[in-house]
């Protein structure tokens, strides 16, 4: 009989096959355990048909990339620690040195700034095309453009692009196309089946995903996500991931999996107060524009209605506003400061309601002509009652800009 300290570690107890329960367990290892030298030497982590190390998959991650797979219509799935660090594996295992990407001007910020940091000193090049002018796109593929980067709708200013024609400007032009499928988050629009009915399918070749909003729905857990249609690209990026040594806590993979259930309804949720507030706003004399792709005037809304009304339709719970341009910096911040139940913090997709006032001009290459001069506020709809966040709105404009 071994010793008490050795039996606590080498118990022999196996408990029995079969337990269910509608929420899959959390496994947790750095650690795999195989039957035998064989299996060791053959077991294969790339197709998910064995288990080798806890970077490269246990059953909580696996199911979680299943499951967003189902949620994307995807092939292949990985796991990151941010939705920053998915656009940068994407970045980092399809350019090399000399390759250059397309940004869209109003892409999200951090994704700006990593272009401009590390990726620039690698010797990967960047320029920021305009997502509303396809034919702008068209122009500026080089031979060197290897990868151009889409967003639908753009970030903070929401405007929505023809993103059916720019990935076929892409296609055309044999430049990979990677989608931030964050704010659709494969509720809007499935960003692997554009044009549905038709074939051959129009189809981004990736989608990074900042599961940080919507699949947590929560506001506490950080994680990202890459996946894809294609085979070849899949084992591209299965094999940085794996080599950049990225990985996700088990228990944080198993607070997405319990918010994936309650997604869709979330989603619907946040979309339909979103769409009051953002008319209400339209009434109120104190702002010169409010962007939110639903509404008529909002750029781009031809384009979102063609795509998210045709197909699943939707809209994520964003909307800005542009502020009359007689209001000053102080006055714009007086009213978020007077805002009680939105709160001043970044992210989205969670229950609070939150507010950031943007200094775009300092964002964009130039300011584009559809936005009105002001200074834009941007509103990140939780799950609160409309009324209640529309008395909100209301009572801080009275105090604030009155
Ligand atoms: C939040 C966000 C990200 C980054 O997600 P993190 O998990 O915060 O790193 C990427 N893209 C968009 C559009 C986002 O809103």
């Amino acid at each position: 009989m071994a010793d008490l300290t050795t039996t606590l570690i080498h118990h022999p107890y196996t408990p029995p096959q079969g337990f269910a329960a509608p929420q899959p367990g959390v496994f947790k290892a750095s650690t795999v355990i195989f039957p035998n030298v064989a299996a060791m030497r053959h077991a294969e982590w790339k197709d998910k048909s064995a288990y080798t190390y806890g970077l490269h998959g246990t059953p909580t991650t696996y199911t979680l990339e299943e499951r967003l797979c189902t949620l994307e219509g995807a092939r292949d799935c990985m796991l990151v620690p941010s939705g920053l660090a998915a656009i940068a594996l994407v970045a980092m295992s399809l350019l090399k040195s000399g390759d250059e990407m397309l940004i869209p001007d109003n892409a999200y910020g951090p994704s700006k700034a990593l272009a401009e940091g590390e990726l620039k000193a690698w010797g990967i090049s960047h320029r920021y095309y305009d997502p509303m002018n396809p034919s702008d796109l068209a122009a500026m593929i080089t031979p060197q453009t290897r990868l151009v980067w889409l967003e639908a709708a753009g970030s903070v200013t929401l405007e929505f692009p023809d993103l059916c024609e720019l990935v076929r400007v892409c296609q055309a032009r044999g430049v990979l196309t990677a989608l931030d499928n964050t704010w659709g988050a494969g509720l809007a629009f499935a960003p692997y089946d554009l044009t549905p009915g038709h074939t051959p399918r129009l189809a981004v070749d990736v989608c990074a995903h900042a599961l940080t909003k919507y699949p947590s729905g929560g506001g506490d857990v950080l994680m990202g996500s890459v996946s894809t249609c294609d085979e070849a690209l899949a084992l591209k990026l299965k094999l940085t991931h794996m080599r950049l040594g990225y990985g996700v806590g088990a228990n944080d993979a198993e607070s997405i999996l319990h918010g994936l259930p309650s997604m869709a309804l979330r989603y619907r949720a946040h979309d339909e107060t979103t769409r009051t507030l953002a008319r209400w706003c339209l009434t109120r004399p104190e702002f010169a524009q409010v962007l939110h792709p639903v509404l008529e005037n909002s750029p781009g809304h031809a384009h979102w209605r063609a795509l998210c009304n045709n197909g699943l339709g939707g809209a994520a719970g964003l909307f800005s506003v542009i502020l009359a341009p007689q209001y000053t910096q102080h006055q714009v911040d007086a009213f978020c400061d007077a805002l009680t139940l939105f709160k001043l913090g970044y992210s989205w997709g969670g229950p609070m309601s939150l507010v950031v006032p943007y200094d775009l001009a300092s964002m964009r290459k130039t300011w584009p002509n559809h936005l009105k001069a002001g200074t834009l506020v941007r509103f990140s709809i939780g799950l609160e009652a409309a009324a209640d966040l529309q008395l909100d709105l209301a009572q801080a404009l009275d105090k604030a800009l009155a």
